[in-house]
C-alpha cells in the first residue's frame, strides 16, 4: 500500500466527461488499496475567464494604484478550483468512493500575504492523513490557500502544481502524480522536433532548468518544492485509458519521473534542449568601469520588477570604460529603457542599444559537470548552420545561447541531434 497525491490540470477536468474520466483514474488507485489525495485545477479556460471579469470591472474611485484590490482578485479567481473539487467529489461518490472536497482554508494551507502570487508557508496534513487512513479520498482545490490576513490567497498562474507537491510533502506521500495533457517530459518541444523523445527520468535540477527556460509542463515553484522535499514526481497523461495495462504500476507508471539524480543510473551528458522566445537584448555602451556600476544598473531594474536574465560584461581594455549587455523579456524593453535613462547620470554610460525578437536556446544536463567540450560542440554545430551567436551564459549544468528569432527552430533541432537526443 502506498500514499499517492494525484493532480489533474485544467484540460483534464475541462468538462463533465473528463471529470468522470479523472474519477476512474482515482478509482484505479483506490481499488489497488492506496491512500489517495487529489488536487484539481479549474476547468480549462475558467481562470482566464475569471481574470477577464476582474479586468472588466471599474477601479475604486480615487485609487492611485493601476491594480485591482488583490484580495478581491483572489476571491474571484480561486473560485474555479472550488467548483472542480466539488464536482470531482460528487463523481467519485457516484462510483461508490468515499470522497470529500477541501478548500485551501479548510486544511489549512497557510500562505504569505502576497495575494495573487502567494507562497505556501505551512500545511497541516493531520486531518487529511487521518481521513485517508479511514479510506476517504481528499479532493483538494489547487492554486489556493489562506493568508495571514485570514483571506483566500492564490499562488500565481499554474499554481496548482505547487499545491500538489506541497500537499505530497505535507502528507509524506510516496509519489506525486501530475496528470496533464502530455504524456511526460520530452527532450525538447515535440512540436518543433518530432524526433524528441519522452524521458523516463529527469533530475530535479534539470527539470528546474527546463521549466524556467520555457518547457511549460510544470510551474517552476513546484519543481523547487519537489527538489527541497525530495518528492518523487511523475508527469503523466490523464487522456490514456485509466484501466490500460501498466497504468496502475506502483514503481514504473507510464510518464516521466522527476527525481533525485542519485536515482538516475544511466546519466546522459545532455538531457534536453529548451528555448525561450521573445527575449530582448539591451546594451549599455561605454559604461564607467568602477565599483557600484552594476548595482546602479540592476538595482533600479529590480525595483521596477524587471526580470533580467543573461548578463554579459566585458573586461575593459584600459580600466576606464566597458560594455554591459543583458537580456529581458521583450515586453519589458520600453520600461527598462525608461528606467535606464533615468539612471543615466548615476551609471555613466554613452548610449543604449536594444534589439527585440531574440530567442534563448539552452542545452541542459547534469552530466555536463563531468564532461569537457559540451559547449564547444554546440558552437561548432550552430556555426555549421550559419547561426550567429549573440551572447552566451553557462552554469554547471546548462549552456544558454542567444540567437536571432527566426533561427530558433533550426537551432533547437541542430542541438537536439548533435547531442544524440533524436529518437532512433
Ligand atoms: N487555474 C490556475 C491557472 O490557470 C491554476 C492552475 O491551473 O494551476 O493558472
Ligand atoms: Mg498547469
Amino acid at each position: 500500500m502506498a500514499r499517492i497525491v494525484m493532480k489533474f490540470g485544467g484540460t483534464s477536468v475541462a468538462d463533465l466527461d473528463r471529470i468522470h474520466n479523472v474519477a476512474r483514474h482515482v478509482k484505479r488507485e483506490v481499488d489497488a488499496g492506496h491512500e489517495v489525495a487529489v488536487v484539481v485545477s479549474a476547468m480549462s479556460g475558467k481562470t482566464n475567464e475569471l481574470v477577464g471579469w476582474v479586468h472588466g470591472m471599474p477601479k475604486a474611485t480615487g485609487a492611485s494604484s493601476p491594480f485591482y484590490d488583490a484580495r478581491e482578485y483572489d476571491t474571484i479567481v480561486a473560485s474555479g478550483e472550488q467548483v472542480t473539487s466539488g464536482l470531482l467529489a460528487i463523481a467519485l461518490q457516484s462510483m461508490g468512493i468515499n470522497a470529500r472536497s477541501w478548500q485551501g482554508w479548510q486544511i489549512p494551507i497557510k500562505t504569505d500575504n502576497a495575494h495573487g502570487a502567494a507562497r505556501i508557508l505551512d500545511i497541516n496534513g493531520d486531518e487529511i492523513i487521518r481521513r485517508m487512513g479511514e479510506g476517504q479520498v481528499a479532493v483538494v482545490a489547487g492554486f489556493q490557500g489562506i493568508g495571514p490576513d485570514n483571506r483566500v490567497a492564490t499562488l500565481g498562474r499554474g499554481g496548482s502544481d505547487t499545491s500538489a507537491v506541497a500537499i505530497a510533502a505535507a502528507v509524506k506521500a510516496d509519489r506525486c502524480d501530475i496528470y496533464t495533457d502530455v504524456d511526460g517530459v520530452y527532450t525538447t518541444d515535440p512540436r518543433i522536433e518530432p524526433k524528441a523523445r519522452r524521458l523516463k527520468k529527469i533530475a530535479f535540477e534539470e527539470m528546474l532548468e527546463m521549466a524556467s527556460l520555457g518547457a511549460k509542463v510544470l510551474q517552476v515553484r513546484s519543481v523547487e518544492l519537489a527538489m527541497v522535499h525530495k518528492v518523487r514526481t511523475f508527469v503523466r497523461s490523464s487522456f490514456e485509458d485509466p484501466d490500460a495495462p501498466g497504468m496502475g504500476d506502483l514503481l514504473n507508471p507510464p510518464g516521466t519521473l522527476i527525481c533525485d539524480e542519485e536515482e538516475i543510473v544511466e546519466q546522459e551528458v545532455v538531457t534536453g534542449i529548451a528555448y525561450a522566445k521573445d527575449e530582448a537584448q539591451i546594451s549599455l555602451r561605454r559604461v564607467a568601469d568602477r565599483p557600484g556600476v552594476s548595482a546602479a544598473i540592476f538595482g533600479p531594474l529590480a525595483e521596477a520588477h524587471i526580470n533580467v536574465d543573461m548578463i554579459v560584461q566585458n573586461i575593459s581594455e584600459d580600466g576606464s570604460k566597458t560594455d554591459m549587455t543583458f537580456t529581458v523579456p521583450s515586453g519589458d524593453v520600453e520600461k527598462s529603457l525608461k528606467v535606464l535613462e533615468a539612471a543615466k547620470e548615476k551609471v555613466g554610460f554613452d548610449v543604449i542599444q536594444h534589439e527585440t525578437g531574440l530567442v534563448k536556446v539552452s542545452v541542459i544536463g547534469i552530466g555536463m559537470r563531468s564532461h569537457a567540450g559540451v559547449a564547444a560542440s554546440a558552437f561548432r554545430a550552430l556555426a555549421d548552420k550559419g547561426i550567429n551567436i549573440k551572447a552566451i551564459t553557462t552554469s554547471e549544468i546548462k549552456i544558454s545561447i542567444l540567437i536571432d528569432g527566426p533561427y530558433a527552430e533550426l537551432a533547437v533541432r541542430t542541438l537536439h541531434s548533435v547531442y544524440g537526443l533524436d529518437k532512433k
